[in-house]
């Protein structure tokens, strides 16, 4: 069994106490322990303060950006051993784990590629050059700063890897330093990741800190130029965002949360088209990639009323081909969910969708995994339930079932409609839409947008092309309104928001051009 230390204050140690135990979620085996009580985090805080944050902001952003694809680079060389973590920690098979530790080292070296234009300026325009006065020698021009405090990364179990590359690359490219805090049951891939970056010498002294377990009293230590970057429940997101002291201080808080994601069939595609193959398989990788435990997994799939019963029965055929088990036999292609929590919270997510809807597959029943000893793992069939009237149906609108679970419903085939029920979910992260009439595309787009935070078209064009509505790209933002928590991440350098203070500058322009690093009134 391995330890899991925590690397604060400069050092790894291990917490005190009754420890956290880790298990491998496809055969419940344990596999690691962790604990931080005892570990002085308010010291962590600090020191990320007072040594890592001068660290990052002596650097340039284009050493940022060379720090970056240091990192990236250096947990590439790992790849293989990161891969097998995220098997075993994370129930994930081969693709999944690619999914996970491929998205980091890749959204690194992205965030490396963006900063690297960026040059020898430790200060980054916003915006163009205001003249100030007739004769152009007087201007004003808003710059961004990083904030002088810590980020605090608190991330969801699903994605160890991607949720520590995501947030860091945007983080450490701004200049703030990262506290790092993965959810405690699935936290082995994000441990190793760290110690590669210690062992490869790479980081900044201070500039990245790892909390392996509970989060103690880490947060009631943030203040006015902290950030709290928060992925998870939308029920973690509200207490934490709540909390007296991040109230108090005005902590800025970033919350990335539930999502009820929408996929939605145009009328009159045709069944044998490429369009329509397009739809089916990325709908079946929505609901299976990674056991469903994406946050941007389709939950919801609109079809026209006269095409329910074509659809639902394709989407079975290929559901029932899945096969469902330990991911270390070569056989499965999904594996179990997390932990005994999640596998609880699926069969109770399915029994209340299954009280206003009909199961068309799967179901909330326990099943043995392939590979798996009997009676071990949290599997979770792939599920599909099938509602008649989508308006009359509730539970389907309202609760994220966080596992290879998604429900079919009818709708009258106009945009009109589709937005209408889409909205139901009270915001999402994603909605994609599969049509190729370009004013049923242009009718989507205007009436999603307000309640999704990006839309995927999926039209014949794209039907080679296209990568699914589930991959999250670092150029276009991520985060979804209201229920998905109304937060803001990547987004090629508009990431770096997070992370900065926005402040105008009144001078001589020339002198601005020149701190801005010859970045001209355009730029
Ligand atoms: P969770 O239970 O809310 O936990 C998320 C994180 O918060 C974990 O690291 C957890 O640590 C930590 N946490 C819990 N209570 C805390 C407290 N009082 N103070 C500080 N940290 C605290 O969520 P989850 O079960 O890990 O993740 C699943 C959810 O994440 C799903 O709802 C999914 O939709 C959402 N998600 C959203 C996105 C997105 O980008 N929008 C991406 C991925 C997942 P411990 O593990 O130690 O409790």
């Amino acid at each position: 069994m391995i330890t899991l230390k925590s690397f604060v204050n400069g050092r790894w140690q291990e917490g005190s106490g009754e420890p956290s135990v880790l298990v491998n979620p496809s055969t419940e085996e344990p596999i690691a322990e962790t604990s931080t009580e005892g570990l002085d985090l308010a010291a962590a805080v600090r020191y990320a303060r007072e040594v890592g944050g001068p660290a990052l902001r002596a650097l340039t952003l284009g050493d940022r950006a060379a720090l970056l694809k240091a990192i990236s680079k250096a947990l590439g060389e790992h790849r293989d051993e990161l891969l097998d973590m995220a098997k075993r920690n994370g129930g994930n098979t081969k693709g999944d784990a690619k999914f996970d530790v491929d998205g980091a080292t890749g959204t690194l070296a992205a965030y490396a590629h963006f900063g690297k234009g960026l040059g020898d300026a430790r200060l980054m325009p916003d915006g163009d050059s205001v003249p100030l006065s007739r004769d152009g020698d007087w201007a004003g021009r808003h710059v961004l700063v990083p904030k002088e405090g810590v980020a605090v990364l608190v991330n969801a179990f699903n994605f160890p890897g991607w949720g520590f590359g995501e947030k860091a690359a945007c983080a450490l490219l701004a200049g703030m330093p990262v506290i790092v805090k993965p959810a405690t049951s699935t936290a082995l891939v994000t441990w190793r990741m760290i110690q590669i970056l210690d062992e490869a010498g790479v980081l900044p002294e201070g500039s990245v800190q790892l909390v392996c377990g509970a989060p103690g009293d880490l947060l009631s230590h943030l203040g006015e130029q902290d950030v709290l970057a928060f992925t998870g429940s939308a029920d973690t997101g509200l207490h934490l965002r709540s909390m007296p002291e991040i109230l108090e201080r005005n902590v800025t808080v970033n919350v990335e949360a539930d999502s009820l994601n929408s996929a939605v069939l145009a009328p009159g595609v045709d069944p044998d088209s490429d369009l329509y193959g397009l739809f089916l398989k990325d709908v079946v990788r929505e609901i299976t990639q990674k056991a469903g435990q994406k946050c941007t997994a389709v939950r919801r799939i609109f079809v026209p009323a006269d095409q329910v019963e074509r659809v639902a029965a394709d989407l079975v055929a290929r559901l029932e081909e899945v096969v469902v088990g330990n991911t270390a036999d070569p056989s499965v292609t999904m594996g179990p969910v997390t932990s005994a929590r999640q596998l609880r919270d699926n069969r109770q997510g399915i029994d209340a969708l299954a009280a206003e809807g009909t199961v068309l597959l799967g179901g909330s029943e326990p099943v043995d995994g392939v590979g798996a000893p009997e009676g071990k793992g949290y599997y979770v069939r792939p599920t599909l339930v099938r509602f008649d009237d989508a308006r009359a149906a509730t539970v389907v609108h309202q609760r994220e079932v966080f596992g290879p679970v998604s429900s079919i419903l009818p709708y009258d085939g106009t945009p009109e409609d589709a937005a209408e029920l889409v909205a139901l979910g009270r915001g999402s992260l994603v909605a994609s839409a599969y049509g190729d009439d370009p004013e049923w595309l242009e009718g989507v787009v205007t009436r999603f947008a307000q309640w999704n935070g990006r839309i995927y078209l999926g039209s014949s064009g794209v039907a080679g092309a296209a990568l699914g509505s589930g991959m999250v790209i670092p150029a276009l933002m991520h985060g979804g309104p209201g229920r998905a928590g109304n937060g803001s991440e990547l987004g090629g350098l508009s990431g770096l928001r997070l992370y900065q203070r926005r402040s105008a500058i009144q001078g001589d322009p020339a002198l601005l051009e020149r701190m801005l690093g010859g970045r001209g009134p355009t730029s």
